[in-house]
């Protein structure tokens, strides 16, 4: 999680209804997942979600290939 520098005002939060409160963090890498102070735990289990995923898929590779 990367919080946003202060004149990187635009994005709006993604966890508030739909243009009501502005960004102050956003997801790690090239997603585009924003929250505001108070979602900042939101987007911690959101991050924490997708890196489960992607270690399982990593994990479903690696098996694959053990495989071949
Ligand atoms: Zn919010």
């Amino acid at each position: 999680m990367k919080k946003l520098k202060a004149n990187q005002l635009g994005p709006w939060c993604s966890f508030c209804a739909p243009k009501t409160e502005r960004a102050v963090y956003r997801e790690n890498g090239f997603a585009s997942t924003f929250a505001c102070s108070e979602h900042k735990s939101d987007l911690a289990q959101h991050e924490k979600r997708e890196a489960e995923q992607e270690q399982r898929l990593t994990e479903a590779d690696y098996q694959t290939w053990m495989r071949v």
